[in-house]
């Protein structure tokens, strides 16, 4: 049996995994993870929510188990239970409902959205026309459109549309950003915006969220080091999706998202050397040791930042 063991741990090939630091779940995803529990802890089950609090199926799984019931649209909610609204943000009109309707609801919306929303307003309060930029249909992008009245938010997906949009008012404009973009598709973005609309108004630092740049940092600082690169996360996530679109554009075409480790094709991995790992979830130590059972493996963590980034909890839920 010893003799069996040393002979596969001979065997095994020898994997590099360079780790991509940080990675996993940002502060805005922890805290709305957070609500939803506490939310249970303070009203009993079953708590609704609207939208998958993350687009994250371990996660919406995990909270299915303590009671969370998610749900697309307010009118599957009963009127006697708490509703939480997701991470990404929802349009004026869904809490303004909750209140009609009296629910209890927690509102989950990730302050860096909610501080693009506030953006948003003031814009339109100073009668600019918005440009969103951002992915069309995506929740987080429904609900910044949401917070104006209908028309009032003009959404550029890309810099073909940045280059023939057309405007009212060229000169009282302005844009927002969707918080998950990748950064270098935002900076193209706006720089075409710029060129035909030198007066246009926007943040001074993109709306892209700290966690979202620091992610695509980390993925463009080893990408070129890796012979392959596994982001671990979900097809219909933003921040997954833009992780791989790094990899894939820093050198790394070798690139793919694996929902679950159980999902890997380890054929796929054959012959590399370095394996790149970045994650929108908490999987990453699953898929190490998954490594571990096939190859001879050693870990290179490379941190680019230390984030120490916290979000108060809304007040219904502390004390
Ligand atoms: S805006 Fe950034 S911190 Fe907030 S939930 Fe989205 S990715 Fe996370």
């Amino acid at each position: 049996m010893l003799h069996d063991r040393f002979l596969m741990t001979e065997s095994k090939k020898p994997l590099t995994i360079l780790l991509a630091s940080p990675r996993g779940f940002c502060t805005g995803v922890d805290r709305a993870i957070q609500i939803v529990e506490r939310t249970i802890g303070r009203y009993g089950r079953p708590v609704y929510v609207r939208h998958e609090i993350v687009h994250n199926r371990f996660v919406v799984e995990n909270l299915e188990a303590k009671g969370a019931i998610f749900v697309d649209e307010l009118d599957e909610v009963p009127d006697d239970r708490p509703v939480v609204f997701s991470a990404h943000g929802v349009p004026k009109d869904v809490p303004a409902e909750a209140t009609r309707r009296n629910l209890v609801y927690i509102d989950a919306t990730c302050p860096l959205v909610s501080k693009v929303h506030r953006e948003a307003e003031r814009h339109h309060e100073q009668n600019r026309t918005v440009i969103l930029i951002g992915h069309a249909g995506h929740p987080e992008v429904i609900g910044t459109i949401g917070q104006l009245p209908r028309g009032a938010v003009l959404l550029v997906e890309n810099v073909k549309q940045a280059e023939t949009i057309e405007v009212p008012h060229p000169v009282d404009l302005a844009y927002v950003a969707q918080t998950t973009l990748s950064i270098d598709d935002a900076v193209e973005i706006v720089t075409a915006l710029r060129q035909r609309f030198p007066a246009i108004q926007g943040p001074k630092m993109e709306d892209i969220c700290y966690a979202t740049a620091n992610r695509q940092a980390a993925v463009k600082a080893i990408a070129e080091r890796c012979d392959a690169l596994v982001v671990i996360g979900a097809p219909n996530s933003s921040n997954s999706m833009r992780l791989l679109e790094v990899a894939t554009n820093h050198d790394c075409a070798r690139s793919r998202l694996v929902q679950r480790v159980g999902d890997m094709d380890w054929r796929w991995l054959e012959g590399a050397r370095r394996l790149g790992i970045t994650a929108g979830t908490s999987l990453v130590d699953e898929l190490i040791a998954a490594c571990r059972e096939r190859y001879d493996v050693s870990v290179e963590a490379a941190q680019t930042i230390d984030e120490g980034v916290v979000f108060k909890l809304p007040r219904q839920l502390v004390a």
